[in-house]
């Protein structure tokens, strides 16, 4: 009994030994990649690995030669067309202000003018077109308005278009034609003017003519390129403002950071 027990015993060691082993080699198999297989991945056909290399090295080159130049000339061309602007304010010109109360008499006295106290009001008014949308023209273009609404009585927004038209006229032929005035402030609400109160020598609740869409402020000209310097559009700028008040048809007050036009009835 004990030596078929002691048979059945080494059988069940062998078979169970075969196991483990088979296991081992399926398992070293599965580890260890198959070299035929690794090289079919990295060798193209008739090309050994060094040359391989050489063609990978020459379209890092080709990359390099093309797409990364190109986005350096891009900025470089940024650094070459930065313009400043040219200021347009008390110091920049030599300009006569008028007084502030001759502004807001008649900003009043315009035809259809009233004060715009708030948004409602603003919308009242554009819709019974008392107040028109303004946006870029010849010689004159919009700053982005944080404090205002790019809006006008019909008449302002006129004189604003003969300003810009009058100023395009006096650059043509010279090397700053194509310069534009920045217009940076125009129809403000009661609301709008509160905030700005503290701030703004002209903000005095109600009686600022920007509530009234009679003014615009001009703060800068923006040159179409650095073949000239600020000494053309400047000149050009006061003479326009000059000339403009001269005839009687606007008012001007010199502001330290911009010129504050109101258009007379
Ligand atoms: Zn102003």
């Amino acid at each position: 009994m004990s030596q078929v027990k002691k048979r059945v015993k080494w059988n069940r060691v062998f078979g169970a030994a075969t196991l483990m082993v088979s296991m081992a080699v399926i398992l070293i198999a599965w580890i260890i990649p198959n070299p035929e297989q690794e090289s079919e991945n990295l060798t193209h056909p008739g090309m050994s690995l060094a040359e391989q290399s050489l063609v990978f090295e020459e379209d890092q080159m080709e990359d390099e030669s093309h797409e990364p130049s190109v986005e350096i000339a891009a900025e470089v061309d940024d650094v070459v067309e930065e313009i400043l602007p040219c200021a347009c304010n008390r110091t920049s010109l030599k300009l006569t202000g008028n007084p502030y109360s001759a502004h807001q008499k008649a900003a009043r006295n315009l035809p259809n003018s009233f004060f715009v106290k708030n948004v409602s009001e603003l919308n009242a008014g554009k819709q019974r077109k008392k107040l028109v949308p303004v946006s870029d023209g010849i010689g004159y273009h919009i700053a982005p308005l944080q404090h205002s609404h790019a809006y006008l009585l019909p008449e302002v927004k006129s004189l604003l278009e003969d300003m810009g038209v009058a100023f395009a006229n006096e650059l043509i032929g010279t090397p700053s034609e194509g310069t534009t005035f920045r217009v940076t402030s125009m129809t403000r609400t009661g609301d709008q003017q509160e905030k700005l109160g503290r701030k703004n020598v002209n903000a005095i609740g109600e009686s600022s003519t920007h509530s009234y869409g009679a003014s615009f402020d001009i703060a800068f000209t923006d040159r179409p390129n650095n073949n000239a310097d600020c000494s053309d559009p400047t000149w050009a700028i006061q003479r326009v403002i000059q000339s403009f008040q001269n005839s009687g048809r606007i008012l001007v007050v010199p502001e330290s950071g911009c010129i504050h036009i109101t258009l007379r009835p």
